[in-house]
C-alpha cells in the first residue's frame, strides 16, 4: 500500500525536471510490483484484457477488485494483489513485469503521480493537470544520472495515448453536478459497466432497446459492435448524458414522445 508519507506535497508541471532511470540491474528491481494498489483506469482494461485474450468479465473476476468511493459513491476497479504476506502483483516475476508492453497506466507513471483538478479561470471553469513525485524509500532510481521533464518521461512510457484515451472518464470524475446526489444502484452499475466491463456494455446496447430510444447513425453502430476504443468512448457519452453533465446523445423522436406519456 502508498504510504502517503512518501509523496511530496510540490505541484508540478509538464516541464518539471527530474533525474530517474529503472532498469533490470538496479538493486531494488519489482520492489515497487507488491504491496500497492494500483487503480485501473478503463483503456487498462481494454489493453490488458486483449493481451490476456480474456474477455473484460473474465479479465475483471481473476484480477481486479473494486471499491466504492465515499465522496461520489462511483465503483473504482484496482489490481488484485496476491493473498501472501507480500501481496505481490500477479504479473511480477524476478525478471520483470510479464505485461510490460501492457501495464497499467499508473505504473507507467510511477514514480510520477498525476492528479487533475478544477481551476476557475476568467474565461469559466477548466482542467487542470498536475504532477507529484512519489519518493518511496526503497526506489533506488533517483540515485541514477538521466534527466526528464515530465512530458519526455510520458512519452517515453507510452502514456500519452492512455491519458487521452481516459479522458472523458475524468470529466465525468470531475463533473461539478453532485454525483453522489444522483447515484442509485442502476446508475452505479451503468457506471461499472461502462467502464470497466466493456464486453457486457456493448451487449447492453445490443441487445436492449438502446438503438430504439437513442439516435445514433448505422456507421457508429456498426464500429460499435467490434472496436473496444470506440465503445469506451462511446460509454463515457452515455454516462455524461445519464448523470446529466452534458447532452452528449440524442433521443429519437417517437422515443421522446412515448417518454412524455
Ligand atoms: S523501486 Fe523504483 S527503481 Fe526500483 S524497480 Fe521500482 S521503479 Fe524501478
Ligand atoms: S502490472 Fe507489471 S509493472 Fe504493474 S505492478 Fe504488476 S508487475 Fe509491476
Amino acid at each position: 500500500m502508498l504510504n502517503m508519507s512518501y509523496v511530496e506535497h510540490v505541484k508540478l508541471s509538464s516541464q518539471s525536471r527530474f533525474r530517474f532511470r529503472c532498469h533490470k540491474a538496479i538493486s531494488c528491481f519489482t520492489r515497487c510490483c507488491n504491496n500497492i494498489d494500483i487503480m485501473l483506469t478503463p483503456f487498462d482494461i481494454i489493453v490488458m484484457k486483449k493481451r490476456l485474450n480474456l474477455t473484460s468479465e473474465e479479465f475483471l473476476e481473476r484480477y481486479t477488485r473494486t471499491e466504492i468511493d465515499e465522496n461520489t459513491m462511483l465503483p473504482f476497479v484496482f489490481l488484485r494483489m496476491s493473498d501472501t504476506e507480500k501481496r505481490e502483483c500477479f504479473f511480477v516475476t524476478p525478471d520483470g513485469c510479464t505485461i510490460y508492453d501492457h501495464r497499467p497506466v499508473n505504473c507507467r507513471y510511477y514514480p510520477v503521480g498525476h492528479g487533475m483538478l478544477k481551476k476557475a479561470i476568467e474565461k469559466g471553469i477548466v482542467d487542470e493537470e498536475f504532477f507529484f513525485m512519489i519518493k518511496e524509500p526503497h526506489c533506488r532510481g533517483f540515485e541514477e544520472n538521466i534527466e526528464w521533464t515530465i512530458d519526455e518521461w510520458r512519452r517515453d512510457q507510452d502514456i500519452i495515448k492512455y491519458d487521452e484515451m481516459n479522458r472523458g472518464w475524468k470529466g465525468i470524475l470531475l463533473t461539478n453536478k453532485s454525483l453522489k446526489k444522483q447515484m442509485d444502484a442502476r446508475k452505479q452499475s451503468v457506471f461499472y459497466m461502462a467502464c470497466y466491463n466493456i464486453d457486457a456494455f456493448r451487449r447492453f446496447l445490443f441487445e436492449s432497446r438502446f438503438f430504439e430510444i437513442f439516435d445514433v447513425d448505422d456507421e457508429t453502430k456498426q464500429v460499435l459492435r467490434s472496436d473496444d476504443e470506440d465503445a469506451l468512448l462511446f460509454g463515457f457519452r452515455y454516462l455524461k448524458y445519464i448523470f446529466l453533465i452534458e447532452e452528449t446523445l440524442r433521443l429519437k423522436s417517437s422515443a421522446s414522445i412515448n417518454n412524455k406519456k
